[in-house]
């Protein structure tokens, strides 16, 4: 099949080895030439381009952008397509780009592959980066189901396991187990940084280990993703960052009080639900 990407990023990038290690013929179109070159150096595609007319052939086209430029690149896209060309994108966040991109191509499904790093850019992209990771389409009521089919069928070819849900239902969902911790693992960062002592600080960083690697890793990843999954999923976002500052307010009550057994019983029962989010 001709599969066109749009945005040869980590994502973008990462998609295309895979895709084209499966044979497929990889139609790359990036911003910058210098990344469309390091593309094709990199085997990340067949044929590169900063112009969209590249992707005039292809049978589907993932939008591999950020966020913010998801909707304004299919707008650009659009005159270049075949009226059966199936575009989906990638997007950390759902509702707004379904809503704007179907209205732009009825033929759009918006879809989330679960898997990344905090590396950036496309020398950052790396073969297996989705195997095992899971992979939502988000159709809406008038999405075709045989769209959507086609695309979850390509996605479980890179031994992913897909999932089908409404756009705002993925947006809720993420909050919780993807932005949420974004912005928690961003403020432990900066509550370290506001140590007074130098001293101090400087231990801190140097002890820091597996613990300190774990809590901090998405909260030190690429900022401009931690920005737009905010601006985007602004509302479930807000709503998940306030019941985790009641949670924490608790916490803090219970450690003020001495009340020990209570902040047991508040760490048992996270223990025991712990395992049902890492499947
Ligand atoms: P990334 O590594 O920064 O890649 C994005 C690429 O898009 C850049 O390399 C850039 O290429 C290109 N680009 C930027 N603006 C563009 C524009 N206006 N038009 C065309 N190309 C443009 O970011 P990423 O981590 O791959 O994220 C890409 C998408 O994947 C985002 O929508 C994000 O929500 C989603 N996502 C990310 C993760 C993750 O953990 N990173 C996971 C799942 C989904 P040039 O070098 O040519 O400028």
């Amino acid at each position: 099949m001709k599969i066109g990407i749009v945005g040869l990023g980590l994502i973008g990038g990462s998609l295309g080895l895979d895709l084209k290690a499966q044979g497929h013929e990889i139609l790359g179109v990036s911003r910058q030439a210098t990344t469309c070159q390091t593309a094709l150096d990199k085997g990340v595609v067949d044929r590169a381009s900063t112009d969209l007319s590249l992707l005039a052939a292809a049978e589907i086209v993932i939008i591999c952008t950020p966020i913010g430029a998801i909707a304004p690149t299919l707008a650009k896209l659009v005159p270049h397509l075949q009226t059966e060309t199936i575009v989906t994108d990638v997007g950390s966040v759902k509702q707004p780009i379904v809503e704007a991109c179907t209205y732009l191509w009825s033929n759009f499904v918006g879809g989330h592959p679960m898997a990344g790093n905090t590396n950036q850019g496309i020398h950052a992209a790396q073969t297996k980066l989705f195997t095992g990771a899971a992979y939502v389409f988000t159709p809406t009521e008038k999405t075709p189901t045989a769209l959507v089919e086609k695309l979850a069928s390509l996605a479980r070819s890179l031994d992913t396991i897909t999932y089908i849900c409404p756009p705002e239902v993925h947006d809720r969902a993420v909050a919780w187990i993807s932005h949420l911790p974004v912005m928690v693992s961003a403020s432990l960062i900066q509550s370290c940084l506001q140590e007074s002592n130098s001293q101090v600080l400087q231990l801190a960083q140097k002890l820091a280990s597996s613990g300190f690697c774990d809590t901090s890793r998405v909260g030190g990843g690429n900022p401009e993703l931690g920005m737009m999954m905010a601006k985007y999923n602004r509302q479930a976002l807000l709503r998940s960052l306030k019941q985790y500052r009641q949670n924490l307010d608790e916490i803090i009550i219970q450690i003020e009080q001495e009340n020990w057994d209570n902040l047991e019983q508040v760490l048992e029962i996270n223990q025991q639900a712990r395992p049902k989010f890492l499947n």
